[in-house]
């Protein structure tokens, strides 16, 4: 299937309708890297740093974290990696730690909540991407945020890093960019100041999905039920998206759907202009982006919710295969 799309790999994922949209791949290993350049992939949009967390039986240390986010950073060669701290609790449980008897661990302590609510690894962590980056530019993401507070804390946290790595004569990065994930529906209505103060924000279509609808991602009876292609989902989207423009705030979606087909044109034609997603998705969700009109996509949304839709999806495949695909 690779094969197929090797002809795209050089090219943009440029609409019909003159619309660029990047397309960046999610990574969490070092044997991910090589895939930026067969892909065609423009940066890594999600690097979740959690795996070298849950491979070993004790916390990394330090210097071995850094010298693998510098190797991430080398095999890049110079692509944006937007490096997503830890995002552990819930579904990813530490071997080390003591397993928290939470009755809904997905709503429980997790991600940014240890992040903050247990400084020690968060700051250690920082501190290998800073020594890391050694004065390349460097992206830092987290994961899981439900409120403004948690984002002006972790924030917080990373300027006191900063302030005591340059005290310790480590260079600082070139450029720095802090995101936050929105997973949570309470984010996109946090304050303006938010997205005034922050530098991007990637949905993680995944988690949001669930809370969105209440449906547990890992329980396929429910969650089967609601599709991605659910107008009100996509509204959503669309809001999030038009609240972002206001600021200027870049936004991306990284969840599994912008690396379905189907799923990948909706988010495109709602108004997301990046998505990232696993590395064998890009050439067939640039193969289709490449040959549709992103406003005739809106419209077709539109109209089947207007006639009473509530999934997108039987209007959308028609619109497609009128188009050959
Ligand atoms: C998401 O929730 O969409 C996401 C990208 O994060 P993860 O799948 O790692 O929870
Ligand atoms: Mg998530």
């Amino acid at each position: 299937a690779q094969k197929r799309y090797a002809g795209l790999v050089g090219l943009p994922a440029q609409t019909l309708c003159g619309k660029h949209i990047a397309l960046h791949m999610n990574a969490g290993l070092m044997a991910d890297l090589p895939s930026l350049a067969t892909s065609g992939a423009e940066g890594v949009g999600l690097f979740r740093t959690e795996l070298q967390f849950l491979i070993r039986n004790k916390v990394p240390r330090r210097g071995d974290l850094a010298s693998l986010y510098a190797r991430v950073m080398d095999a890049a060669k110079g692509k944006r990696v937007v490096f997503r701290t830890l995002d552990i609790g819930s579904d990813k449980v530490l071997p080390y730690m003591k397993p928290q008897e939470e009755p809904n661990p997905a709503m429980g302590w997790r991600a940014i909540r240890v992040g903050l609510d247990r400084g020690g690894v968060m700051r250690m962590q920082l501190q290998a991407l800073i020594r890391a980056s050694a004065g390349r530019p460097l992206t830092i993401m987290f994961p899981f945020v439900a409120q403004f507070d948690e984002f002006r804390d972790a924030k917080a946290m990373l300027d006191a890093v900063l302030e005591s790595e340059s005290r310790l004569g480590h260079v600082l990065p070139a450029s720095l960019e802090v995101g936050a994930m929105l997973e949570t529906p309470s984010l996109a209505f946090a304050p303006d100041r938010f997205f005034e103060e922050t530098d991007f924000i990637s949905i993680g279509g995944n988690d949001l999905k669930q809370f969105f609808f209440a449906a547990d991602r890992e329980n396929e009876r429910v969650r089967k039920r609601y599709d991605t292609l659910n107008y009100s989902f996509l509204s959503f989207i669309r809001q999030i998206v038009t609240r972002c423009d206001t600021f200027h705030t870049p936004v991306s979606f990284c969840g599994e759907d912008a690396g379905r087909p189907l799923e990948s044109v909706a988010l495109a034609a709602m108004g997301v202009r990046t998505l990232s997603m696993r590395p064998a998705s890009i050439g067939p969700v640039k193969a289709m982006l490449r040959r549709l009109d992103l406003d005739e996509v809106a419209a077709v949304i539109d109209k089947a919710a207007a006639e009473g839709a509530q999934s997108v999806r039987p209007a959308l495949s028609e619109h497609l295969a009128e188009r050959g695909f």
